[in-house]
């Protein structure tokens, strides 16, 4: 299993980086980690989502398109 990027796109979180691992066993659960820290939160839900504020996480490749978008609107 690995780690993926995921991010927060919430104003709160603003875009705040996650490391995202799905269980292998368990459908719908998660653990989700800070990319600084050791202890990741696991998440039952399905679709990964933010510890702090309760968002969905997207992956970074969407939250980079998203970015672009939140750039034009600025
Ligand atoms: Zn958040």
């Amino acid at each position: 299993m690995a780690w993926e990027t995921y991010a927060c796109i919430n104003d709160t979180c603003k875009g705040r980086p996650w490391c995202v691992q799905r269980d292998e066993v368990i459908p719908d659960l998660w653990y989700v980690a800070p990319p600084a820290g050791w202890q990741s939160f696991t998440i039952a839900a399905a679709e990964p989502i933010c510890p702090l504020c309760g968002s969905s996480l997207v992956a970074v490749l969407e939250f980079e398109e998203h970015a672009h978008v939140v750039k034009r609107k600025a």
